[in-house]
């Protein structure tokens, strides 16, 4: 199919809540036709409703990685090409260290770093095609600095800071940018549940971020949206904290 270069086409990972729902959103104010990658239909179409025609859903379950090439093939039967990648769906769980069994810490590994390599190998080969394209992974503040009783979670983000480098030197020079968002302490269903439920690890959280507040999921959507667009096109490579300064915090 001809890449129509009128319109630009997204797919956001777990883009029907919290912080990829809101870049779904930027991304659609911007005129992106945006696809959104869930496991929970319903979820999915709530969100569709809310953010209207330039949103589409696509329903899969991102850690079952033979489900990936068809996703993709058939994202780009029906619109043709896939400009930009925001690879956002993630697990966490929060366990001491040695508590956490083999399959609960490969579970979290697979669903935050594995299935993030498939999809980003079977879009780069769309990409490549087409000479040019955006990636941005969501990162954390995990891989900027220890944080007890999360390994799997800590583990999976800094390979994603690793995996964010590797993927821009190889492919920047092909026309594909790839930088990744480490958001700080950010409102959303899965950050509210691991703050409320530890009140220590909650102060420790703002002693430590000179803006003294948590951000808003629309603060990763402008970042997002920021690195995804032209505005940023001689960035690659980098992973940039959006964190009210909780990574350089002392
Ligand atoms: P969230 O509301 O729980 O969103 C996670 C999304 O991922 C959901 O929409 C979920 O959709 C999707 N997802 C999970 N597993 C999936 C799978 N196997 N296949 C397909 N989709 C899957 O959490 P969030 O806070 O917005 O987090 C989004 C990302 O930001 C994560 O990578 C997280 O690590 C990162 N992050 C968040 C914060 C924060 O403060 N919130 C801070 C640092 C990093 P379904 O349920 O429909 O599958």
């Amino acid at each position: 199919m001809m890449q129509d270069t009128t319109k630009k086409v997204a797919i956001v990972t777990g883009g029907g809540s919290g912080l990829g729902l809101a870049v779904a959103t930027r991304f659609i104010k911007a005129g992106i036709h945006t696809i959104i990658v869930g496991r929970d239909t319903e979820k999915l179409n709530t969100a569709k409703t809310a953010l209207g025609n330039l949103c589409y859903t696509a329903v899969c379950d991102l850690s079952d990685l033979t489900a990936i090439p068809p996703l993709v093939d058939d994202i780009i039967a029906t619109h043709g090409q896939i400009d930009i990648l925001v690879n956002n769906a993630g697990i966490n769980m929060k366990k001491e260290f040695t508590e956490v069994t083999d399959e609960e810490f490969q579970r979290i590994i697979h669903t935050n770093l594995n299935a993030v390599f498939t999809i980003s190998r079977e879009v780069v080969k769309h990409m490549l095609h087409a000479g040019k394209g955006s990636i941005i992974h969501i990162s954390s503040m995990a891989a900027q600095y220890g944080l007890p009783k999360v390994i799997a979670y800590s583990a999976s983000k800094t390979a994603i800071d690793g995996m964010t480098r590797a993927m821009a030197v190889e492919l920047s020079p092909k026309g594909i940018r790839v930088n990744a968002v480490a958001p700080g302490f950010i409102y959303t269903a899965m950050t509210d549940k691991a703050l409320n439920s530890d009140p220590e690890r909650k102060a420790k959280v703002f002693g430590r971020t000179p803006m003294g507040h948590m951000g808003q999921p629309e603060d990763i959507g402008e970042a997002v949206y920021f690195l995804a667009s032209d505005a940023a096109k001689y960035i690659t490579g980098v992973v940039l904290p959006v964190d009210g300064g909780n990574s350089i915090g002392f």
